[in-house]
């Protein structure tokens, strides 16, 4: 008999990948967690129903969500990830070894262990000597911070349930006091192509623009992820991403990536149309 995995991207379409076979099912407190093995995309996770992170598609995500910033100001040493409990994103930015410290905070304390179970490429350096994992909400750990930090990355799930708090006006503007002065926060930043989508993604661009005078949207393509077409928000005190990239700099670090370089840099920030005009609609 052939196994599915089904996800509702809307309420007229649904995206499918056959499985070999069902890993892990539970529920935690704060969302159902499973695992799949799958011939195409490999071991995949989702929450609540929800693609997160499969093997094969994963390090477009990690890079451009890591890279971009990273490129854009190479001198970063203190982070925070809020959310990533999957690892990928704090595993990207233990390669530079001009960092010196990681926090992440995760809501689930159980994503983190059913992900250095099932997903260790993805978990792998979650135990680095620079990481601290912490796990409490994203919205109230930024509450109590303050210039701390030259990078906030949010990879978080989408704008319900746990991760609702980490789109709102609130969140933002404590990001905006919690970062340095040169400091840079990029988020997921939903997809343009499917309406609820889409107005979640306008939402928090427009939210974010009230705090942060450099605020841009760049894209990447990943299959797994409704529609294929995603986008990531950057947004900054001082630092423009196009024009303080020292593609050279970055070169020279010799860090090998899949998807992410810097011509592909500055070409993800060019958008389609359709997109621009949602985001400069007001
Ligand atoms: N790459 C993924 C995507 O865009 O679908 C995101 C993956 S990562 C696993 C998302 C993580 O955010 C989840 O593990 C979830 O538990 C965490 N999360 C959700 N709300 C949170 C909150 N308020 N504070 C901290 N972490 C949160």
């Amino acid at each position: 008999m052939e196994l599915w995995y089904t996800e509702e991207h809307t309420e007229n379409v649904r995206f499918s990948i056959k499985i070999k076979k069902q890993l892990y099912s539970a529920n935690s407190p704060y969302q159902k967690i499973d695992v799949f093995d799958s011939e195409e995309f490999g071991r995949f996770f989702t929450l609540d129903g929800l693609m997160m992170v499969t093997e094969k598609d994963e390090f477009i995500y990690h890079d451009m969500i890591v890279h971009v910033p990273m490129a854009a100001k190479p001198d970063t040493k203190k982070v925070l990830v809020i959310g990533g409990g999957d690892g990928g994103t704090v595993r990207e930015l233990t390669r530079y070894s001009s960092i010196e410290e990681i926090h992440m905070v995760e809501i689930d304390k159980m994503v983190v262990d059913v992900c250095r179970e099932f997903l260790p490429q993805t978990a792998l350096k979650l135990d680095d000597p620079r990481v601290s994992l912490y796990f409490e909400d994203g919205l109230k750990f930024v509450r109590s911070r303050q210039n701390e930090y030259d990078l906030i990355i949010v990879d978080s799930t989408d704008p319900f349930g746990p991760g609702e708090g980490l789109f709102t006006k609130e969140f933002y503007g404590n990001c905006f006091k919690a970062l340095s002065e040169e400091g840079i926060l990029v988020n997921q930043h939903e997809s343009p192509y499917y309406q609820s989508y889409a107005n979640a993604m306008k939402r928090a661009h427009k939210r974010i623009k009230e705090y942060f005078p450099n605020c841009r949207v760049y894209q990447a393509h990943i299959p797994t992820y409704p529609s294929g077409h995603w986008l990531f928000g950057f947004a900054s005190k001082k630092v423009d991403p196009i024009l303080d990239l020292d593609a050279e700099k970055w070169n020279s670090l010799g860090i090998e990536t899949k998807y992410y370089n810097t011509e592909l840099h500055k070409g993800s920030f060019a958008l389609p149309n359709y997109v621009k005009e949602m985001i400069e609609y007001e």
